[in-house]
């Protein structure tokens, strides 16, 4: 998607709003909030939507839009919507980030990069919501879109309530030694915080589709939420991080053709090293493989996931 047609399909997001039903307040030039005209937004139901965090992730704009217009039929009582992309100067030149990772630049108390600038943005406007949905694009092809979190009960409600039939990976402890990710930071800010890895990189009505059904569960789970509601619990692949990573090294690569999800099995030589094979120690599934200039940049060439059980969940 290039750059114009992006700038064009966030304004006509905007423009969904122009009715007498809802109030739009502009927050900045890519960012801006809508609540409905008849009154003040219920406790639980102000929701921040982001997209574009990661600059070339195009295929979020259009999740947005799908998102807006599923708020409007919604019409649910008392909500509060907040749109907001996070890295358009990236997003103009078609990259990731420009001096660093945005998804790792939050919590930095004084950093002076640009995207520590736009980190902080991002933050004054988790302050202003309760749940938080973060769309991302994976840089190489899924076998599924997942929603990914830090594991906290209320984010694992919220997930089981939307996943549907989408993967769920939750995790104990920091996300990456890289730094600190938005939904991460609105965790430790004691909001309900899940990102949504929609499929792979770029424009995709079936993403956007997926993206808003998601988001119509979401809308209902708050709805619910309070009420003695009787969900229905389908069954949800959850996963969680294997100890095991490789890490970046000098001159070590991941070996090609991995996707997020690939099945891995013990002893499956994964990555090459100058001195020698690296091998899985245990049977998982590959999640963000990492290959070229980004593998350089992070701290591992991939991850592993495994089954997390119901049982172990409820000892967390
Ligand atoms: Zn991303």
């Amino acid at each position: 998607m290039d750059i114009i047609s992006l700038f064009k399909r966030f304004a006509e997001t905007k423009l969904l709003f122009e009715s007498s039903d809802f109030l739009l307040t502009e927050i900045d030039e890519y960012a801006y909030r809508v609540k409905s005209r008849s009154g003040n937004a219920l406790p639980g139901r102000r929701i921040l939507l982001t997209a574009l965090v990661h600059g070339d992730e195009t295929g979020g704009i259009e999740a947005l839009y799908q998102c807006a217009q599923e708020f409007i039929e919604s019409a649910l009582l008392g909500a509060e919507l907040t749109i907001a992309l996070g890295n358009m100067p990236a997003a103009r030149l078609g990259r990731r980030f420009i001096e660093r990772d945005l998804n790792r630049s939050f919590a930095v108390t004084g950093g002076q990069e640009l995207e520590h600038r736009l980190a902080r943005r991002l933050e004054e406007l988790v302050a202003d919501a309760d749940v938080v949905i973060d769309f991302h694009q994976t840089v190489q092809p899924s076998e599924s879109a997942f929603l990914i979190f830090q594991y906290s009960k209320s984010n694992m409600d919220l997930a089981k309530a939307i996943a549907g039939e989408n993967a769920v990976v939750t995790y104990r402890g920091d996300f990456s030694k890289d730094g600190t990710t938005l939904g991460v930071y609105a965790l430790s800010k004691n909001k309900t915080a899940v990102t949504f890895e929609m499929g792979h990189l770029g424009l995709s009505q079936e993403q956007a589709l997926k993206s808003r059904l998601l988001f119509k569960k979401s809308l209902a789970y708050l709805a619910n939420k309070n009420a003695a509601s009787s969900t229905t619990e389908t069954e949800t692949s959850v996963f969680t991080f294997a100890k095991a990573t490789v890490p970046s090294a000098p001159g070590r690569s991941l070996k090609s053709g991995f996707q997020n999800f690939s099945k891995i099995s013990k002893n499956q030589v994964i990555a090459e090293d100058p001195s020698g094979p690296i091998a899985a120690d245990q049977d998982g599934f590959m999640l963000f493989p990492k290959y070229d200039e980004l593998a350089l940049v992070s701290a591992e060439l991939c991850r592993l996931v495994t089954p997390l059980s119901p049982e172990e969940i409820s000892g967390w």
